[in-house]
């Protein structure tokens, strides 16, 4: 059962309407910037070629960060619901189509409020297309993983969790870890794991070094607040424990929604899927209970496979829904 309630989501989302201040930020790969400081003069033609471009926002207090960890194609035969030419087709449409298929990036996203820093999923690390990048994204704002205070991690699936234990090693040591008990339950199943195909068994093996290497694992369940304004959200479908972050301070709002949309099939639809999803049903009632709730809130959204940085706004368009990106922009 779903656990999303309309309560839950009313309240918060109804904050996302006052919208978000935009921040964007430009920080030297060799002298970060301090977070809450545009790098002076980084516009300048000079600049340019010297700076790591960062989509940046704030949230009340809080400042979050976009970072990538890199981009895979996904073969247009990775959605069922829709033949691969019905995707292509999509695709087209929208300008995205790639040779090899639809490009996923994967975002994630760190969250700080001054004392904490809060890294939302880790990221492929390596584990699929070209990814493995996120580790030179934190030392380009000048952020140590050692100093990741926790991390969240949304869902159990490889390019979600890749970047905990990248080398087999713990990467986030002095990091609080939390997942959804039932995502730990499923991925380190060995029925589960035996009954599953291939191409989700790098996700089983990977979620039993993440038990393994981190001690500090909180399996949570439900909703939780796990900092003043940083709550867990149960958006169970796509994997079984799958939740998103809400993030809210000062009448502003933001929610990390994770795989809850894929680029170029969703939002127009919710009866198409990624082949990943083991229960499609769920999958879809979720989809079907999320979209409309956040289209009519006009939440500000963050979501890991949508283009960088992901940031957006499910809006609905003379009786279709669309992705619409945020409004952000490289300033000085
Ligand atoms: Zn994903």
């Amino acid at each position: 059962m779903p656990q999303l309630s309309r309560r839950a989501f009313a309240g918060s989302l109804s904050l996302g309407l006052l919208g978000a201040g935009l921040a964007p930020r430009l920080a030297t790969a060799q002298s970060p910037a301090s977070p809450a400081t545009p790098a002076p003069g980084a516009a300048t033609a000079a600049g340019i070629a010297r700076v790591t471009p960062l989509a940046q926002i704030r949230i009340g207090r809080f400042t979050v960060t976009a970072l990538t960890d890199g981009y895979a194609d996904m073969p247009y035969t990775f959605f069922p619901g829709r033949s691969a030419g019905q995707v292509e087709q999509a695709a087209q449409t929208q300008y995205t189509a790639r040779p090899s298929g639809v490009r996923f990036v994967f975002n994630q996203y760190l969250v700080e409020d001054g004392t904490r820093k809060i890294l939302l999923d880790t990221g492929a690390a390596g584990s699929i297309g070209q990814t493995g990048a996120l580790p030179r994204a934190l030392d380009a704002i000048g952020i140590n993983r050692d100093a990741i205070d926790a991390v969240i991690v949304t869902h159990m699936h490889q390019d979600h969790m890749g970047g905990l234990i990248l080398g087999g090693r713990n990467n986030y040591p002095n990091a609080e870890l939390y997942i959804d008990r039932r995502d730990v339950k499923h991925w380190t199943d060995p029925a589960k794991r035996n009954a599953a195909p291939d191409y989700l068994q790098t996700s089983f093996r990977m979620a039993e070094e993440v038990v393994r290497l981190y001690p500090k694992l909180q399996a949570i369940d439900g909703e939780r607040q796990i900092a003043p304004g940083i709550t867990l959200v149960d958006l169970t479908g796509h994997t079984p424990g799958h939740i998103g972050v809400r993030i809210e301070d000062g009448g502003q709002s933001l929610i990390m929604v994770s795989d809850m949309l894929f680029p170029v099939v969703h939002p127009g639809a919710t009866d198409v899927f990624f082949l990943f999803e083991q229960d499609r049903a769920a999958a879809q009632a979720m989809r079907d209970r999320f979209f409309p709730l956040a289209a009519s809130e006009g939440a500000l959204i963050a979501s890991t496979h949508m283009p960088f940085p992901g940031l957006g706004r499910i809006v609905a368009d003379r009786g279709q829904r669309r992705w619409q990106v945020a409004d952000w922009a490289l300033q000085d």
